[in-house]
């Protein structure tokens, strides 16, 4: 008998029409011939105001790509469709707060069903960019230097916040990053030169976040490597982004032809060996199972590398970054989402 697959996408988040896209791509690969035989994949839409659609209605945005806007019926996350009592498996392809974050997660470990990717822990601190550098500097890992500040710091208190900006640069100084830390796709994420744009972008990211970091700017190239597995996981080749904007924002993210993926990264064998190595770490570090995609920026004129973040639930389209690194390493795509499968039901099993 085929494995009953429940596919659940859309979301809450901002990367609601990414997460269409990525479901798309791995239906297509559920469907592939090798895979046929093997899984019967049921749609599960969670509409942008997270109310759960299975049957006619996500087939329909499966097959359209196109997102539903609000319907008439009162969100509400906790009314699961009929057809989830079936599911077998659980293929999560939700990305940013409430999908990549723990909370889909810990739903689905009460469910005792298994499912694809990383558990509750590895997905809040995969998310979360402070608990995220927190796990990587105990695990060794070289990174920039930031600060962690909370929203009350920020809007509550008039006496603190020039203070608060104060050390901020006498610590990082400019260019810095301020970031939410609990978001994806570079949505609320400003780079700062002056004193007025810090006290900007603290206030727009706090508008996103209860929690937000400010990182030290570097000058680098910024690399990727994708991880697959659980306690035994492995690295894939090394890939490189490369754009012409000021960074890689929101809008060189998703405009066609603002940034393009060079695989394999043209490095020297030392450094993708390295960071291969780092990437295993930083899965480690966050407790990720399933897949990730590790961040990096290589600074060229020192040789060092610095890791930037894990993605516990990266983008997968069939032009993502992570699917076509497995399928230059030698796992293509259909191959890889049966993989996937095969790790959630194995760590299900508790063997790894
Ligand atoms: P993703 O879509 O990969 O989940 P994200 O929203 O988690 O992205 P980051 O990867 O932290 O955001 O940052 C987005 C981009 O901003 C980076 O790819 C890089 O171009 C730039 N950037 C972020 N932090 C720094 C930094 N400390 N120094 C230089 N550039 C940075
Ligand atoms: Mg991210
Ligand atoms: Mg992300
Ligand atoms: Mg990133």
């Amino acid at each position: 008998a085929k494995l009953r697959v429940g596919l659940l996408f859309g979301g809450r988040s901002g990367e609601h029409e990414v997460s269409i896209s990525s479901a798309r791509a791995i239906a297509n690969a559920l469907s592939a011939e090798e895979n046929a035989d093997k899984y019967e994949i049921v749609p599960f839409y969670i509409q942008k105001d997270g109310f759960w659609q299975a049957g006619e209605v996500a087939q329909q945005v499966l097959d359209s790509g196109v997102a539903i806007e609000n319907s008439a019926v009162t969100p509400n996350l906790w009314q699961f469709p009929a057809q989830a009592s079936e599911i077998e498996l659980w293929f999560p392809i939700l990305h940013g707060p409430n999908g990549e974050d723990g909370t889909i997660q810990g739903l689905l470990s009460l469910m005792q069903v298994p499912f694809v990717g990383s558990g509750v822990l590895g997905s809040a601190t995969g998310m979360d960019k402070i608990g995220m550098k927190v796990a990587f500097a105990q695990a060794g890992l070289p990174q920039v230097k930031y600060q962690a500040l909370t929203r009350s710091q920020i809007w509550s208190n008039p006496c603190v916040f020039p203070k608060l900006c104060d050390q901020i640069e006498a610590e990082l100084g400019y260019p810095c990053f301020v970031k939410p830390a609990n978001l994806g796709s570079s949505v609320g994420i400003a780079k700062v030169r002056s004193r007025s744009e810090l006290e900007a972008a603290l206030d727009n990211a706090a508008s996103y976040d209860r929690r937000i970091i400010v990182e030290a700017g570097v000058v680098a190239r910024e690399v990727e490597c994708a991880v697959l597995g659980n306690d035994q996981a492995q690295a894939s080749i090394v890939g490189e982004i490369t754009f012409d904007s000021d960074f890689y924002d929101y809008e060189t993210k998703y405009t066609q032809g603002k940034a393009d993926l060079l695989i394999p990264a043209p490095l020297p064998e030392g450094i993708i060996q390295r960071i291969q190595e780092m990437a295993l770490l930083a899965f480690a570090a966050v407790d990720a199972a399933g897949l990730s995609r590790v961040d990096f920026f290589y600074v060229e004129a020192t040789g060092e590398i610095l890791i930037n973040e894990i993605n516990t639930l990266p983008g997968f389209t069939a032009t993502s970054m992570y699917p076509q690194l497995w399928a230059q390493t030698g796992i293509p795509f259909a191959k890889l989402v049966d993989q996937l499968i095969q790790f959630a039901l194995l760590r299900h099993s508790g063997e790894q």
